[in-house]
């Protein structure tokens, strides 16, 4: 039997490293973080193939390469306060924990949420995944070092925007007039300020309002 560190490794050359990624912190992160323990027990032989994989209640994990991907515009330094929008398996929440981002990460599925939480714990990656609906501003004082949202959204809220400290970086799926999505790259200048560059065409599941059963459950630490 392969070890999966075997399987994570070939992983990160093949799909990760051929298709351009640089970050040798990036590329650690990948290596490090076991994704098969994210991903429902009958599909872990498929955890390392080139594609998203369903998790359950119509979500998915995100591609390796996407992951990496975003992370790498993200690009978070050791100690940085990076907000997720969309926990999922909280995949993308531990390689940014790997690289010592602190991680706070809000999921709409109360159920996903539990999972990830439960996940990140024995993993021993100190997430805050808090229930809540993303698009709502959920009463953070704190302003994040980066952003990054992993699911669909027809535009950036305001508040996601509002909440990155000067010299933040906010990474988003955006969906654009052709069908599909567009990566977003927006960067807080010293004087708040905005760049954006828009970058890969890319596909994910859709941001949706509310949250699954009309209750938030986390809060802000
Ligand atoms: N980052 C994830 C993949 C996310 S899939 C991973 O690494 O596994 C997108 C996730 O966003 C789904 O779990 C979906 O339930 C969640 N989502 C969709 N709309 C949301 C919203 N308004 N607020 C928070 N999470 C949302």
């Amino acid at each position: 039997m392969t070890s999966w560190e075997t399987k994570a490794a070939e992983m990160v050359e093949k799909q990760i490293q051929a298709r351009g990624i640089l970050s040798e912190r990036v590329l650690d992160a990948m290596r490090a973080v076991p994704r098969h323990l994210f991903i429902p027990e009958e599909l872990r032989e498929s955890a390392w193939a080139d594609c998203p994989l369903p998790i359950g209640e119509d979500q998915t994990i995100s591609q390796p390469y996407m992951v990496a991907r975003m992370t790498e515009l993200l690009s978070p330094e050791e100690g940085d306060s990076v907000l997720e929008i969309g926990t999922g398996s909280g995949y993308q929440s531990a390689i940014l924990a790997a690289m010592g981002a602190v991680v706070t990460s809000i999921e709409r599925i109360g159920s996903l949420a539990a999972r990830a939480r439960d996940t990140l714990a024995s993993l021993g990656f100190a997430v805050n995944v808090i229930w809540a609906d993303g698009r709502e501003r959920i009463g953070c004082a704190e302003v994040f070092d980066g952003v990054v949202v992993t699911a669909a959204t027809p535009a950036v809220e305001e508040w996601w925007t509002e909440s990155l400290a000067p010299a933040g970086r906010l990474v988003a799926p955006v969906a654009v007039m052709s069908g599909g999505e567009r990566l977003l790259l927006r960067l807080k200048n010293a004087d708040a300020s905005l760049t954006d560059t828009w970058l890969d065409y890319c596909r994910f599941v859709p941001l949706l309002g509310g949250t699954q059963t009309g209750s938030v459950d986390g809060a802000c630490q």
